[in-house]
């Protein structure tokens, strides 16, 4: 079975608010079985309501509607569906009793427009609201002469997560025919999604059972793969099946294929090597510190990280020559090498990191362009530099570097 959500509120079309709980019934739903095919979010005008109901009802089996079904005017659901489905409100007077009895407990008289939370689409089983005021509707129906079932939920998120997982999700499980999804996280680093795509497409496309998205990010890719199937375990072994192919073929591009991310693997690496770093940024500002602190227990190997923006403060905090910085420029393959040499004989660590670049938006020239970046990583044979050209914005460029310095950093480790 498939569903579609359909999350009804304005404030979730301004700029302001996002729809967070289409994300947690998605997940729900998919541990269930169920494939959710389509999301709308429509805002609280009455017609685009009835017609998003329709049009949902028309393509998916199971419709959940959630928001709007509040006391107040712009709240219109139970209204909209009760059209799109061609069933009556009808009053239900043990809801009424309920809301004014919590309403009394609190001090409060129900106001009129509070009566309206108390309508119930005709067949329609109430589903209990543990949080708040207004109950949800669970309704098996007809819709173009085929099975539907449809779902009322409120908007608020504790509301709603709560009736869910205690008013629908055994419900739904009895309804539903026995069904699981396997699923694998690959993360990839540094290589580009088209590249990666041409090279674990024709293993994929063999895999017609299993789903493979893409999903591309600054020097990170992720594969998500997905199999339903009525045993988990069948499942689960085609999809690992497919993830040791994909990693035969990327090789060490592949750095977890549990989802971590890649200041994760590094910390663990570098816990198992009972290896230290420390690190000199500048055109990072202090990201590749900020990623490596995030991970709890940071300072049983990252020492410590110096952001070196100015050529005197390279000099001062992580010795490089202040020649060495005229000569080269400070942007340049001799000053990422020192500061990584720099800050690793300083901080007395095992691995040391510079890196120095152009984020833009200005400051870019033609001999070095904005994107431009040097990563250096010293450590006890040496020290290796990579240069590279990265493309977007200064966010995404700054990203990218974090992202190729703990890269260098989790190959020399590995
Ligand atoms: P209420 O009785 O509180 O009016 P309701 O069912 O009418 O409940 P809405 O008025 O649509 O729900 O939403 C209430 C609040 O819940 C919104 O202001 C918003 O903050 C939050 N909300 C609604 N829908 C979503 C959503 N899809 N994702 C995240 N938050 C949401
Ligand atoms: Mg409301």
């Amino acid at each position: 079975m498939n569903a579609e959500i359909v999350a009804i509120g304005s404030e979730l079309l301004s700029p302001y608010r996002q729809d967070t709980n289409s994300l947690y019934l998605t997940e729900r739903l998919n541990q269930l079985g169920v494939e959710v095919i389509f999301k709308t979010i429509v805002g609280d005008e009455r017609a685009h309501l009835t017609s998003a109901a329709r049009t949902a009802l028309s393509r998916a089996d199971i419709v959940i509607f959630m928001g709007g079904l509040g006391p107040t005017e712009d709240d219109l659901t139970r209204e909209a569906v009760a059209e799109a489905l061609g069933l009556e409100l009808h009053r239900d007077d043990a809801i009424l009793k309920q809301l004014e009895q919590r309403f009394a407990a609190r001090g409060y008289k129900l106001t009129a427009n509070n009566h309206k939370q108390a309508d119930v689409l005709t067949g329609a089983v109430v589903l209990a609201n543990l949080k708040g005021t207004a109950p949800g509707q669970w309704i098996a129906g007809q819709y173009e002469e085929r099975e539907k079932l449809v779902l009322l939920l409120p908007g608020p998120p504790f509301e709603l997560k709560a009736m869910f997982d205690e008013e629908c999700v055994e419900r739904l499980r009895a309804k539903l025919p026995v069904q699981h999804i396997a699923k694998c996280e690959l993360r990839v680093a540094m290589l580009g999604e088209s590249l990666v795509d041409s090279r674990i497409a024709p293993i994929y496309k063999r895999y017609s059972d299993v789903q493979t998205t893409i999903l591309a990010g600054a020097g990170e890719i992720q594969l998500h793969l997905r199999c339903r199937g009525e045993s988990l375990e069948a499942a689960q072994r085609r999809v690992d099946d497919l993830a040791t192919k994909i990693e035969d073929e990327l090789g060490d591009a592949v750095f977890s294929s549990n989802g971590e991310s890649l200041e994760q693997i590094v910390s663990y690496l570098l816990q198992m090597r009972g290896m230290t770093l420390a690190v000199a940024e500048s055109c990072t500002g202090g990201l590749l510190s900020e990623r490596l602190t995030s991970i709890g227990g940071a300072s049983r190997y990252f020492l410590g990280g110096a952001v070196v923006y100015s050529d005197e403060l390279k000099t001062e905090m992580a010795g490089v020559p202040a020649r060495l910085i005229e000569k080269h420029g400070a942007v340049s393959r001799e000053v990422a090498i020192a500061l990584a040499e720099g800050i690793r004989a300083r901080a007395g660590s095992d691995l040391g990191v510079g890196i120095t670049g152009i984020a833009g938006p200005s400051g870019g020239s033609e001999a070095k362009p904005v994107g431009l970046v040097f990563h250096a990583l010293a450590h006890r044979e040496g020290t290796d530099v990579i240069e590279k050209s990265f493309p977007g914005d200064r966010k995404r460029i700054r990203f990218f570097a974090s992202q190729q310095a703990l890269d260098m950093v989790r190959r020399q480790l590995m």
